[in-house]
């Protein structure tokens, strides 16, 4: 495999079309008369190479290694008014310090390359905290079982700032991808000439450009069910596709902030188990900027998440963490929650469905016969053989596709 490069930001030749400030490229649109609301773009649809629908890890390392390999016309597609997707770290009041609320830790001894890559763009990752005993907490009503905890192996890390500081170095390496927020692609058409992509603005005005070819960085799954095809991809590939479930879609995450972590000065890593809820699984969140913090995977069903409503169950997780870790764990500074089966961004109706800790088999990145022959490749985390859904599938996958 070729050596990863990070090039300092604005290398590329190009780097004069390159957003300043927000995500953002306001003359990125093709050339023509304003439309108005939900009016489409009537001017001729704008000619690129690479079409990248998506701004999730998948889709700007994509765009990377495109710029490394010399591709200077490539446009990336995000629905969502920033990047990142089910990267999602959030900023703790007064600390240079972001927690996650999507993914947390990746595996280095088994996921070189994406370490490769960490450590390229120049991040200093550090081990998850495990140290001291674990608490099990098997009824409300009885004080949890203190146990020594076990380590990991292998080792996961985790990055300063979270997880968005990995698309966020992506991100300011990049110099002439043309990056739009805000424009959700509604379907792919395949012409002559390559495809043609219409997507809606935050304007509610359709916009089309011509690729030669489209990288889908987002799950198969939300890419049937977001995305028309004309013509349909053959029916094999579509049902593959349509059957592989987004990982970590029925979850949700429960981060609480506190003054000083507590716990650790009892023994404690802050690692628990429950089997009475709301949180299953909770683990050590604090970052080496100061804030201290834990954090916990909801253990109950998607529809029940639903019903209760976020405000009770906040409620819930905050009395959790007091009967677990003491009365100070029941008054946090500062909270945040992310119910990402609520999210139509990463989940669909079938995601709800999926056995819980299932990673999918991979489905087939392209189509291999047909009109989409050559002209579509699936890049998302799902499409990876190795490491399906996980952060690492998302650059296998890239690799795979892109070289
Ligand atoms: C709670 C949680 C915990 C996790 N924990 C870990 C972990 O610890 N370690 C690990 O390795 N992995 C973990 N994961 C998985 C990891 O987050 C994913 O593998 C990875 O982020 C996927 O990146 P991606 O770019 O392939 O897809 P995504 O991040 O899903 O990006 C897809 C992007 O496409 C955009 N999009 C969707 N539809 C459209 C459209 N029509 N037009 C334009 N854009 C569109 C979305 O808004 C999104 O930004 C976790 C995930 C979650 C949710």
């Amino acid at each position: 495999m070729r050596e990863l490069a990070a090039p300092a930001p604005g290398r590329c030749a190009c780097a004069a079309g390159r957003s300043r400030g927000g995500d953002a490229v306001p003359q990125d649109g093709p050339p023509g008369p304003p439309a108005g609301p939900g009016a489409s773009m009537l001017s001729a649809p704008q000619r690129i190479a690479h079409l990248i629908v998506g701004g999730g890890l998948a889709g700007l390392y994509a765009a990377y290694r495109l710029e490394q390999q010399g591709h200077r016309d490539t446009v990336l597609l995000e629905a969502r008014p920033a990047l990142g997707g089910r990267i999602l770290s959030e900023p703790v009041d007064g600390l240079p310090e972001r927690l996650d609320l999507g993914p947390t830790w990746y595996w280095p001894d088994l996921q070189w390359r994406l370490d490769q890559l960490v450590r390229a763009l120049g991040l200093a990752p550090f081990e998850q905290h495990e140290r001291g005993d674990m608490l099990l907490e098997r009824t409300p009503h009885a004080p949890p079982m203190r146990t020594p905890a076990y380590l990991s192996a292998p080792t996961g890390l985790r990055l300063p700032g979270g997880m968005r500081s990995l698309t966020d170095a992506l991100r300011a390496r990049l110099g002439c991808t043309r990056i739009l927020t805000g424009h959700s692609v509604q379907g792919l058409r395949r012409e002559d000439a390559g495809v043609t992509v219409a997507a809606l603005d935050a304007e509610g005005r359709t916009l089309h450009w011509r690729a030669e070819k489209v990288l889908l960085a987002l799950p198969p799954r939300l890419a049937m069910a977001r995305l028309d095809f004309a013509p349909a991809l053959p029916d094999a590939l579509a049902r593959a596709w349509r059957d592989t479930p987004t990982w970590m879609a029925p979850h949700a995450k429960y981060v609480a902030v506190y003054a000083r972590p507590f716990w650790r000065e009892a023994g404690l890593s802050g690692e628990a188990r429950s089997a009475c809820g709301p949180l299953g699984e909770i683990h050590d969140a604090s970052g080496p900027g100061g804030a201290a913090a834990l954090f916990g995977f909801v253990g109950l069903p998607a529809a029940t998440r639903q019903r209760l409503g976020e405000d009770a169950l906040r409620l819930h997780c905050r009395a959790q963490l007091g009967r677990i870790f003491g009365p100070p764990a029941a008054e946090p500074l500062q909270e945040f929650w992310k119910d990402w089966a609520q999210d139509p961004l990463t989940a669909v109706p079938q995601d709800l469905q999926a056995p819980a800790g299932h990673h999918a088999a991979a489905p087939p990145q392209q189509p291999a016969e047909g009109p989409w022959q050559g002209r579509l490749a699936g890049i998302g985390s799902e499409w990876s053989p190795q490491f399906p859904g996980y952060l690492a599938g998302a650059v296998e996958a890239v690799e795979r596709a892109c070289g």
